[in-house]
């Protein structure tokens, strides 16, 4: 697909789900979160859901676990504007509670034609939910943060939430070292021949 297709392609996705009434977390929350950056992303990050900062602007990851997370990627060398953010559900649940699996069963329809749409090359789940949503549902974070595995052709990279990071320096120093990971893992798929 030509870029401005992706694009194009993209923007129906955002507003398929800005118009999405599927679950009823829509009919609590100010605003849809769709998810932000380029359709040409090699780089995809996926958290669990959109908190109350992210409610009220409409943009994933801006609270201060978005921060920390635009530092993380820093870290790493990547731009966070080259990065397409998103979480499994689109919407903030109310009192910031987990999302229920059927909530995110049905939003994952939204995540799917992202995915499909953007191709990258690597997904980097935030925390436990996310890669049990995506990857597998029995996956251990503990045990499996920072290792790249790829199920049905899409090379995933569990990595804790960075929510958990921010008062929990060894976590921070995990997930800092994971980070640099993906720089590896990115370069690595990138040299792969297409
Ligand atoms: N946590 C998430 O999982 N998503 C956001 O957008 C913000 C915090």
């Amino acid at each position: 697909m030509a870029s401005s297709d992706s694009q194009a392609e993209l923007d129906r996705v955002r507003d398929a789900i800005q118009d999405c009434d599927a679950c009823g977390l829509g009919r609590s929350a100010i605003r849809h979160v769709p998810g932000e950056g380029p359709a040409e992303a090699r780089i995809m990050c996926l958290g669990e859901a959109p908190g109350a900062e992210e409610d009220r602007q409409g943009r994933p990851f801006v609270g201060p676990s978005g921060q920390l997370l635009t530092r993380l990627l820093g870290i790493a060398g990547i731009d966070r504007g080259n990065v397409f953010i998103t979480s499994v559900v689109k919407c903030h649940p109310p009192g910031n509670r987990e999302p229920t699996p059927a909530e995110m069963a049905v939003c994952m329809e939204h995540t799917r034609a992202q995915i499909a749409v953007i191709r990258p090359k690597v997904i980097c789940t935030l925390g436990r939910i996310a890669a049990q949503a995506l990857i597998d549902k029995s996956l251990s974070i503990t045990r499996e943060h920072g290792r790249a595995r790829r199920v049905d052709g899409l090379l995933y990279l569990p990595l804790y939430h960075p929510a958990a990071a921010l008062h929990q320096q060894q976590l921070l120093t995990i997930l800092e070292a994971d980070m640099l990971r993906l720089k590896t893992i990115l370069a690595e798929e990138l040299s792969e021949p297409a």
